[in-house]
């Protein structure tokens, strides 16, 4: 446990609120609700949120910016490394840097004083709050150089941090999607006015509803998955293994075993916990493209069977990542 947690809390927390971030969430979150309008509204939109989620919740934020970047759980070939990444940069999370910092503080003070996103006290703020509010204490090169020293020395994610170029990314893929709507309602309608609402369309479900959706199942894991569910391990916090957040994320919602075992990179401990962001991770170790997947712990294994619990816990707050220990104060 760290010594911060031992103490009372000496400052009171006055949130400062990130005026641009806050903007942008309030104007995508009233975008997406136009989206269903019925000038919008479609059905094949409803559809490709579900391939949306896999492309850039998924393998974007699940595989690259957690299991990948934060917990070195698996590696892949640079190239295709950075490309994940990228559709993690996508869904407007954040830089790969911020969200691995803030990460790692997670699961080394899990709900406790100083976890980024607790909602022990306040659903509301673990679930989004936390996430258009600054915190100076995180901002500073020293937090940086503590918790993501691995991550400092990759040029290519200093360059999307530096100068916030991570939102210049999203928005030119934002504008690519929306060009393709639009070239494609010109190839495949019989009117202007048909083929200008169907890349409306594209763009509004492509783009807006989705990103509005990644958000929140992400979020969902902080909030849900550290209130509701059931426990396969007695770890020092609150994580629980929670079915739907499970089936929102594909994978991420068995926070329970998540925590008990950060550096796994599967998150599914039990033969029903499906966790199909794993089973993308081992088609692509059977075609050569990841490598050094780490695996379930045998130990971690027979605790469940068995029944046992306490270990797990240990395990997983002594390491994040290589080189990087959850008792580090
Ligand atoms: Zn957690
Ligand atoms: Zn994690």
């Amino acid at each position: 446990m760290s010594t911060q947690a031992l103490l009372p809390s000496a400052k009171v927390r006055r949130p400062k609120l990130i005026v641009g971030f806050f903007f942008t969430l309030v104007v995508l979150h009233v975008l997406a609700v136009v989206a269903f309008l019925p000038y919008c509204f479609s059905w094949w939109g409803v559809a490709s949120l579900l391939v949306g989620n896999f492309i850039f919740g998924s393998i974007g934020i699940n595989l690259a910016y957690h299991r990948m970047l934060t917990h070195r759980a698996v590696e892949m070939p640079k190239w295709l490394e950075r490309a994940f990444v990228l559709c993690g940069v996508c869904s407007l999370e954040g830089s790969p840097l911020w969200w691995v910092l803030n990460h790692r503080i997670h699961h080394q003070k899990s709900d406790e004083d100083g976890d980024p996103h607790s909602p022990r006290e306040h659903f509301y703020w673990g679930h989004m709050q936390w996430i258009y509010t600054a915190d100076p204490d995180r901002n500073r090169l020293s937090t940086y150089e503590k918790y993501v020293p691995d991550l400092l020395t990759d040029p290519f994610l200093r360059w999307l941090h530096r100068g916030q170029k991570w939102v210049l990314v999203y928005v030119l893929h934002a504008l690519l999607i929306g060009a393709a709507g639009f070239g494609i309602g010109f190839l495949v309608a019989d009117t202007p006015d048909e083929a200008v609402r169907i890349g409306v369309q594209v763009f509004v479900w492509g783009v807006v509803v989705r990103t509005v959706y990644v958000w929140h199942i992400t979020w969902f894991v902080n909030s849900a998955a550290h209130r509701w569910g059931y426990r396969n391990y007695e770890t020092k916090d609150g994580s629980r293994n929670n079915w739907w957040v499970a089936l929102l994320t594909n994978g991420e919602g068995w926070h329970n075993n998540h925590h008990a075992a950060p550096r796994t990179c599967s998150q599914g401990h039990r033969w029903w916990e499906v966790d199909l962001t794993y089973t993308f991770v081992r088609a692509l170790q059977i075609i050569r493209l990841a490598r050094n997947v780490v695996p379930v712990k045998v130990a971690s294994y027979r605790q469940i069977t068995a029944g046992e619990t306490g270990q797990g816990s240990d395990e997983g707050r002594a390491e994040l990542a290589p080189g990087v220990s959850a008792d580090k104060t």
